[in-house]
């Protein structure tokens, strides 16, 4: 239960993760949240995935959060009849609604809303941007383009559209499908993929209707742009950096990241950096340097949560994978430099009770030398808020509520307990000191802060900062 390390795992399972004995592999090595990719699988094997690792968390007693990735509105082109073709630099080639297989000439791009919103003189992007159109001319069904940069073009490649925001639903019909079997199934968090502007957001709410939290993928340069209005719709946000590097200049990818990440915390919400983080750990059992140095740097960027895609999905060593982030993450939060950051990025509180407990608590433990802050909360929210100091001292999550035990486990720092609520003031030092001893993060004596809100039972504001010495107390939790 102990684990020391504050920025969070999300592991993405697939083929090569998809038994009981992986997952809790996976969730032993480190892995808090698991991540069912949309875009793959069908429901019966993510229903299968599902209950699979709500029978690891049984077994290991640590709320396990599961996202669920929506596929969003992704473009793709149609077929070829010989399967794939070749372009060639400098070639005209056209895009158009005719529904009869491809050829070197050209290709079906059944999404009508493209021929409506595109401009002549700018890029469209095939095969993760490997193939890049420069548009010629817009025709009512017919975008004549040349080819700027030419190379092998197959079936179904996706298509991205950097300059334009689409006049497309944030879910298609299959996203709508998809987020209704997802809910039903009970998953912590919904991902939104290529979200353009906040409304997407908000519409996904309504449909959502608080049955889960909300991760807005940001890899449109227009969300990048609306970023603010954006976080303040959600309950958190991804760094998307696959198709982010492709729907502008891989170069700025970085400080993008680095902007997200501050943004996101300054509004005390998650951010998630994703995508290619240990890739050539796919086929090899150690990563590159240049791999260690970006989960490093995600760490430093002050990133609630780092991701593996189709390393543990549907690589030859996920658990590997796994631990070499939870090693990153633990070597780079123990530098000095690490905590200097932190600081650098913090943000005042607000003018809340929530705000003004959380700050104290974290000034109260540095103080005291407190082993621990324990923090009761309802819903979610005094934890995100404790979280968003950014305390030294490692925060324990007492909740009734096991959904949010199971969202808050995509959080910087939280450790999330599932447990009554407590009775009275003696039953909340007494579950707090339990707690902090029987997962072994205070010793009898050790001094903790506790956070909570009065009267107890009753979803009110935290009002309560309480220092205690950890006493014998083995109440049941
Ligand atoms: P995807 O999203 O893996 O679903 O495309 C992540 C990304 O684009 O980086
Ligand atoms: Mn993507």
């Amino acid at each position: 239960m102990h684990r020391p390390r504050r920025t969070r795992i999300i592991a993405t399972l697939g083929p090569a993760s998809d038994n009981f004995e992986m997952i809790k592999k996976l969730s032993e090595a480190g892995a808090d949240v698991f991540r069912l990719n949309m875009s793959h699988g069908d429901h019966a094997t993510t229903t299968k995935l599902y209950n699979i690792v709500r029978e690891v968390e049984k077994e290991t007693g640590r709320p396990i959060g599961v996202l669920a990735d929506l596929q969003g509105p992704k473009l793709r082109i149609g077929e070829f009849s010989g399967g794939s073709i070749d372009l060639e630099t400098g070639q005209t080639f056209i895009l158009d609604m005719i529904d009869t297989p491809g050829d070197e000439k050209r290709v079906q791009l059944p999404h009508p809303e493209i021929y409506e919103a595109v401009q002549p003189n700018t890029e469209l992007l095939l095969n993760d941007g490997k193939i890049r159109l420069l548009i010629d001319k817009v025709e009512k069904q017919k975008i004549t383009t040349t080819v700027k940069v030419g190379g092998e073009l197959s079936n179904r490649k996706g298509v991205n559209v950097p300059s334009a925001i689409l006049p497309l639903a944030a879910l298609t019909e299959k996203d709508k499908k998809d987020l209704s079997f997802a809910l039903d199934l009970g998953v912590d968090w919904i991902a939104l993929s290529f979200v353009q502007r906040p409304e997407d957001v908000k519409e996904a709410r309504n449909l959502v209707d608080g049955r889960a939290s909300i991760m807005a993928k940001i890899e449109k340069p227009s969300a990048v742009h609306a970023i603010d209005e954006i976080i303040a719709l959600s309950d958190g946000v991804m760094v998307a950096r696959g198709d982010m590097g492709v729907e502008m200049p891989m170069e700025q990818v970085p400080p993008k990241q680095k902007k997200i990440i501050r943004h996101a915390r300054r509004a005390g919400i998650p951010a998630v950096v994703a995508t290619q983080m240990l890739e050539s750990m796919i086929t090899s059992p150690v990563p590159t340097r240049a791999e260690v140095s970006d989960v490093a740097n995600a760490v430093f960027d002050g990133a609630d949560a780092i991701m593996l895609s189709a390393e543990s999905a549907a690589g030859m060593y996920p658990e590997e994978a796994v631990s070499m982030m939870n090693r990153i993450a633990l070597s780079i939060e123990r530098e000095p430099s690490y905590r200097r950051m932190l600081n650098r990025d913090s943000t005042m509180p607000e003018a809340t009770t929530a705000d003004a407990i959380s700050a104290a608590a974290k000034q109260v433990a540095k103080t005291i030398e407190a082993q621990a802050i324990v923090c009761y909360t309802g819903s979610g929210s005094t934890a995100l808020r404790a979280s968003r100091e950014r305390p030294q001292a490692p925060l324990l999550v007492l909740t009734p509520n096991i959904g949010t035990a199971r969202r808050l486990a995509l959080v910087w720092g939280l450790n999330c307990v599932y447990s009554q609520d407590a009775v009275n003031f003696q039953d909340m030092i007494d579950k707090a000191c339990t707690v902090c001893h029987e997962y072994g993060y205070a010793a009898i004596d050790d001094r903790i802060v506790i956070m909570a809100g009065m009267p107890f039972g009753t979803p009110g504001k935290t009002n309560v900062l309480r220092i205690s010495r950890v006493q014998n107390s083995h109440v049941k939790i």
